[in-house]
């Protein structure tokens, strides 16, 4: 059997063309040459988004897979994680002083901390209860009654052995939180 290819005109070989489930007689209207020339063509003109678009579906496969695998290996990593730690323990350490120093990482030191803080913390408060409370209070600023992101504040302060039950929390927009904190 032959085909004539629709772009350069030849007369080609069934088997020049590749398969084609939409096309009637199974194949493409054009010949696997010029298929292959039309694809190189455009994503030599389409170079960044291609290589954008391949980036993009590689990291969602890729993020799914890796959340699967970390659900069901648990243990399995924090032992590897635990070994490979006490192996390469001087490397580690001083690749992290260093990072540390960065502003990325005091801010990712930052955030450790508070974790820490939060797990040492006197009492505690589900999400629930902090939606009804910020709820109560109409989504508003304690302080400035105004319509604004609201942060957790803790009326008696943790570092004052104030305590993380909601009945020491008020909602509060960052900018008085901050004016509270510094004062
Ligand atoms: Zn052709
Ligand atoms: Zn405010």
């Amino acid at each position: 059997m032959k085909k004539i290819c629709s772009k350069c005109h030849k007369n080609k070989s069934n088997t020049e063309f590749s398969f084609s489930k939409i096309h009637k007689d199974n194949l493409y209207s054009y010949c696997r040459d010029c298929g292959n020339k039309m694809t190189y063509d455009y994503r030599k003109k389409n170079r960044k988004k291609y290589l954008s678009d391949i980036k993009k579906r590689y990291k969602k496969y890729y993020y799914k897979y890796y959340q699967k695998y970390s659900l069901e290996h648990k243990e399995q990593i924090k032992k590897r994680m635990q070994l490979y730690y006490l192996k390469h323990k001087k490397r580690i350490n001083l690749r992290s002083s260093i990072y540390n120093k960065t502003a990325k990482g005091k801010h990712i030191q930052r955030i450790k901390s508070y974790k820490q803080r939060v797990k040492r913390l006197n009492g505690s408060h589900t999400l629930n209860e902090w939606n009804t409370l910020k709820k109560k209070f109409n989504y508003k600023c304690a302080i400035c009654k105004k319509h604004k992101k609201l942060t957790r504040d803790h009326i008696i302060p943790l570092s004052k052995n104030g305590s993380n039950y909601i009945k020491n929390i008020q909602p509060l927009c960052q900018s008085c939180n901050s004016r509270k904190y510094n004062n």
